[in-house]
C-alpha cells in the first residue's frame, strides 16, 4: 500500500438523512410504514440514533473528526406535519442546528427530500400525483426562506433513480408496488420536474437575499454496470438499465431534457440545472438476463464465488475501480465540479471500513491527476442509522452506535478518516497503524 497526497482544497465530512437517525418524528410516511411492520425484524423509525435530541454532541464529533463538511436532510413531515400546517419549532430545530455546524466550522450541503416525506403527501399519491410538484415547491421555498441566510449548497432530491425502483419495482419503500412501470415512470417525472423548478427557485430567492453563491444539484445513485458474459439479451438489458436507472435522471436534471418514456423537450427551457454533480457511488452492478418478463432491465446480481473481503455486510461487491469509471465518464460528458454526496460500507465489525475509504481514496487522488474536478467527499455515514427497509442491522457509521444506551463511539476507521480530514493524506504512518493487520 502506498501513502497518498490529496489536494488540500477537496473538502472531506460525512453524510446522513433525517429519517435514518433523528427519530422521534409520527408524521412521516416511513413512520407509518414500520406500523405496517414493513421494516426488518418489525423496527420503527421512531428512535433511531435519537439525532433529534442529540445534534449537539453529534456536531461536536463532527469537529472532534475534523470534517469540513457534512450533508443532512431536512425531514419535510417536522415542517409541515399536516398539509399547509407549518411548525414553527421543526424550522427553528434545523435553523440551530445549522447555526451550530457553522460555529463549528462545518460548511452544512442541505438534501431537501431523502426518501422519506410527509403522511398526507404518502396518501395524495406521493410523486405519482401532478401536485406533488407544487407541494414540493412550497416546502422547498419555506425552507430557503428559513435558512437561506445560513446554506448556500443544496441538493434537491437523494437519488430519485433508487426511491422509484425501491418504491414502485421492488416494494421496499412505502407504498410498496411491484413491477409498476407506469407509476416509476409518472414518479420519475414529477421528481425531475421538482428538481428543475425548485432549481430556479431557490437561485432566485437567494438573490433576491444578496447572495450570489448558490450552489444546487442533485445526489444521483450511479452504479458502475456491467454485463456477465456476452449474451445480446443481456447487452440489451444493459442498455435498458442504464437509460431507466441513469441517463433518463441525467437528461432530465442536468440537461433539463425529458426524454422517452416521460416527454419530449425542455419544459424549464434549454439549460444546465446543476452547479454540481452529486454521485453517489457504492458498487458494481453485474447484469444478467432474466427469464421473467417483468424484468426488462434484466437482473442485478453479485459475481459468484467472490472472497469475503469483496464483499459487504449487504452482500454488495465492494468494488473501487468503479469510483473512477463512474466518475470519469460522468466528467467527461458533463464537465460539472463533482461531489461524491455518498460512499460508504455496512461492516459490522469495522474490519474492511479502513481498506475501503483507502482504496476509494486512491481512485479519487487517481481521478484528480486525471484532471476530473471532484471537489468534495462525503463519506456516508457520520453514524450507524436505519438502513430503510433494512432496519438497524447494517452499520454504516464511522462512529458505531449502541442501540440500548445510544451512546457513541468513533470506530477506528473512524480515526483513520478523521487523521484524512485533516491532513488529506494517508502517510505510512497511518498505513502501518490502521491498515495492517
Ligand atoms: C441512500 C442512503 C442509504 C445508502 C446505503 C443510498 O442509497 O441515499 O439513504 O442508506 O445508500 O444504502
Amino acid at each position: 500500500m502506498k501513502p497518498i497526497t490529496l489536494p488540500k482544497d477537496l473538502l472531506f465530512g460525512s453524510a446522513t438523512a433525517a429519517t435514518q437517525i433523528e427519530g422521534g418524528d409520527v408524521n412521516s410516511n416511513w413512520y407509518h410504514w414500520s406500523l405496517k411492520g414493513r421494516i426488518a425484524n418489525n423496527e420503527s423509525s421512531i428512535v433511531a440514533a435519537d439525532h433529534y435530541n442529540r445534534y449537539k454532541e453529534d456536531t461536536a464529533l463532527m469537529k472532534e473528526m475534523n470534517h469540513e463538511i457534512y450533508r443532512l436532510s431536512i425531514e419535510w413531515s417536522r415542517i409541515e406535519p399536516q398539509e399547509g400546517v407549518w411548525s414553527e419549532e421543526g424550522i427553528k430545530h434545523y435553523q440551530d442546528e445549522i447555526k451550530g455546524l457553522l460555529e463549528s466550522g462545518i460548511q452544512p450541503l442541505v438534501t431537501l427530500h431523502h426518501f422519506s416525506h410527509p403522511q398526507w403527501f404518502e396518501e395524495k399519491g406521493q410523486w405519482t400525483n401532478k401536485k406533488s410538484v407544487m407541494y414540493f415547491m412550497r416546502f422547498a421555498k419555506k425552507i430557503i426562506e428559513a435558512i437561506g441566510d445560513q446554506v448556500n449548497e443544496y441538493c434537491t432530491i437523494n437519488e430519485p433513480n433508487v426511491f422509484v425502483t425501491d418504491t414502485y419495482m421492488d416494494g421496499k419503500y412505502p407504498p410498496g408496488h411491484t413491477d409498476d412501470i407506469i407509476s416509476y415512470f409518472k414518479a420519475s417525472k414529477n421528481m425531475i420536474l421538482a428538481h428543475l423548478k425548485s432549481y430556479k427557485m431557490i437561485h432566485q430567492l437567494r438573490r433576491k437575499m444578496g447572495y450570489k453563491d448558490t450552489r444546487v444539484g442533485i445526489a444521483l445513485h450511479i452504479a458502475y454496470l456491467e454485463v456477465n458474459g456476452s449474451n445480446k439479451v443481456t447487452k440489451l438489458s444493459k442498455k435498458l438499465m442504464n437509460y431507466s436507472f441513469h441517463k433518463l435522471f441525467l437528461n432530465g436534471m442536468v440537461e433539463g431534457r425529458l426524454t422517452f418514456p416521460i416527454g419530449v423537450g425542455y419544459p424549464e427551457g434549454k439549460a444546465v440545472y446543476c452547479d454540481f454533480m452529486g454521485i453517489n457511488y457504492y458498487s458494481r452492478h453485474l447484469i444478467h438476463s432474466s427469464k421473467n418478463p417483468a424484468m426488462l432491465f434484466g437482473e442485478v446480481k453479485v459475481e459468484e464465488n467472490l472472497p469475503d473481503d469483496k464483499l459487504n455486510d449487504l452482500g454488495w461487491e465492494i468494488y473501487p475501480e468503479g469510483l473512477y469509471k463512474v466518475l470519469k465518464a460522468n466528467y467527461d460528458q458533463y464537465k460539472l465540479p463533482i461531489y461524491i454526496t455518498e460512499n460508504g460500507i455496512p461492516d459490522a465489525t469495522d474490519s474492511k471500513r479502513a481498506k475501503f475509504i483507502y482504496d476509494h481514496m486512491v481512485e479519487m487522488s487517481k481521478l484528480i491527476d486525471e484532471g476530473v474536478d471532484v471537489r468534495r467527499y462525503y463519506h456516508w455515514s457520520l453514524l450507524d442509522n436505519m438502513e430503510w427497509n433494512e432496519g438497524y442491522g447494517p452499520r454504516f457509521g464511522l462512529i458505531e452506535v449502541n442501540y440500548e444506551t445510544l451512546e457513541r463511539r468513533i470506530r477506528k476507521s473512524g480515526e483513520f478518516y478523521a487523521e484524512i480530514c485533516k491532513t488529506k493524506e494517508i502517510t505510512k504512518t497511518m498505513i502501518d497503524r490502521y491498515l495492517r493487520d
